[in-house]
C-alpha cells in the first residue's frame, strides 16, 4: 500500500515547518504548499532532499488540484502584524483558502484540519476558555479580519462537515512559540527574546497585566498529531498550555536568562488586546490523552538559543 499522502497549508511558516518535520519523520509523503507571506525556504531547506517531502509555491486563495489523504490547513497569516498588514487578504485566505481546502477534502475524500485559535474567543469573558465559550469577538475592529476570518473558517467546517460529510478537525491552538518564529514576527515572545539579544528596549505593551499561555511548539505539533488521527473527533478542541503568565512576567523571565543591558518600556496596549486567555485543556486531555510536557522557562531556554544563532 502506498504512504499516507498528506497536504500541510502554510508548511513554510513557524508552526507549518515543524509539522513537516514531524510527519516527514513518519515516513509520510508529505506536500507543503506556501505562497511565503510570512513563511520562508530557509524554514524547510532541510527537508528539500527527502524523497517524501515537496513543495509547491501557491496562494491558497486560489483553487488547487491535488490527490492527498490527510490536509493540515495551517496557511495564514498569524502574528497581528502581519495579519492587519493587508486584512482583506487575511479575511480571503481564511474563508477562499478554506473553502479551497474543504472543496479539495470533499473531492477526494481526505480528512482536514483546520488550524483555529484562541482569537475566536476575542477578549473572553469567561476564564479559563472552555470550548463551549462562544467568545466576545468585535466585528469591526483592527484584529477581526483575523478573528472572524477563522470564525468563519470554523463555520465552514462544520458546514461542510453536515452538508457534505467531510471528515474534519477544528484545532484551537493558542499561543504557541519555538525556534523558526522569524525575527520580524513581531509577537511577544520572539519580539522580547530579540529586543534582549539586541541590548535594546523591552517593549511592553500596556502595564503589562495581560496573559497569556504559551506552548512549545513540540507540544504544540503533538498535539495537532493526535488530533488529526483520532477517530471520531471534530471539535473543537484547545490545544494549548494551561500554565498562565502575565506579559510582564515573561519580559521578567526573558530578561533573566538573558541578562541584557536592556530597559523594560511601556507603550500603548493595541485597541482589542485580550485582557486574559488560558486554554480549558480538559477535552484534549480525556480524548487525545494530550498535555503539555515543556514548561516556559525550558521553551524559552530553546528558542533563546535559537535567536542567538539567527542573529550571530
Ligand atoms: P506563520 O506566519 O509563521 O505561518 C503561516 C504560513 O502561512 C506562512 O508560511 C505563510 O507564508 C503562509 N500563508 C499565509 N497566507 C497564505 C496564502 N494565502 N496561501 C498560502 N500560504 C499562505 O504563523 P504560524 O504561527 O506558523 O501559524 C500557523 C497557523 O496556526 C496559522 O493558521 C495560525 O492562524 C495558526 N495559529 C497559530 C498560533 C501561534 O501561536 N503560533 C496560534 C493560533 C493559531
Ligand atoms: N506584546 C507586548 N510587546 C510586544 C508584543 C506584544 O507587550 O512587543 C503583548 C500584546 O499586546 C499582547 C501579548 O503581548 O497583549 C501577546 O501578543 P502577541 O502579538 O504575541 O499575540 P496575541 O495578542 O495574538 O495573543
Amino acid at each position: 500500500m502506498s504512504e499516507l499522502r498528506i497536504l500541510v497549508t502554510g508548511g513554510a511558516g513557524f508552526l507549518g515547518s515543524h509539522l513537516c518535520d514531524r510527519l516527514v519523520e513518519t515516513g509520510a509523503d508529505v506536500l507543503c504548499l506556501d505562497n511565503f507571506f510570512t513563511g520562508s525556504k530557509a524554514n524547510i531547506r532541510h527537508l528539500l532532499d527527502q524523497k517524501n517531502f515537496e513543495i509547491i509555491r501557491h496562494d491558497l486563495v486560489e483553487p488547487i488540484f491535488l490527490e492527498v489523504d490527510q490536509i493540515y490547513n495551517l496557511a495564514s497569516p498569524a502574528s497581528p502584524v502581519h495579519y492587519q498588514y493587508n486584512p482583506v487578504k487575511t479575511v480571503k485566505t481564511n474563508v477562499m483558502g478554506t473553502i479551497n481546502m474543504l472543496g479539495l477534502a470533499k473531492r477526494v475524500k481526505a480528512r482536514i484540519l483546520q488550524a483555529s485559535t484562541s482569537e475566536v474567543y476575542g477578549d473572553p469573558q469567561q476564564h479559563p476558555q472552555e470550548e463551549t465559550y462562544w467568545g466576545h469577538v468585535n466585528p469591526i475592529g483592527p484584529r477581526s479580519c483575523y478573528d472572524e476570518g477563522k470564525r468563519v473558517a470554523e463555520t465552514l467546517m462544520m458546514d461542510y462537515h453536515r452538508q457534505n460529510k467531510v471528515d474534519i478537525r477544528i484545532a484551537r491552538i493558542f499561543n504557541t512559540y519555538g525556534p523558526r518564529m522569524a525575527v520580524s514576527d513581531g509577537r511577544v515572545v520572539s519580539n522580547f527574546i530579540v529586543q534582549a539579544l539586541g541590548d535594546n528596549p523591552i517593549t511592553i505593551y500596556g502595564d503589562g497585566s495581560q496573559t497569556r499561555s504559551f506552548c512549545y511548539v513540540s507540544d504544540m505539533v503533538e498535539g495537532l498529531v493526535r488530533m488529526m488521527n483520532c477517530d471520531d473527533l471534530t471539535g473543537p478542541v484547545n490545544i494549548g498550555n494551561p500554565r498562565e503568565f502575565s506579559i510582564k512576567q515573561l519580559a521578567e523571565l526573558v530578561l533573566e536568562i538573558t541578562q541584557p543591558k536592556s530597559e523594560i518600556v511601556y507603550k500603548p496596549l493595541p485597541e482589542d488586546d485580550p485582557i486574559q486567555r488560558c486554554p480549558d485543556i480538559t477535552l484534549a486531555k480525556e480524548r487525545l490523552k494530550w498535555e503539555p510536557v515543556v514548561a516556559l522557562q525550558e521553551g524559552l531556554e530553546k528558542v533563546i538559543e535559537y535567536f542567538r544563532e539567527v542573529l550571530a
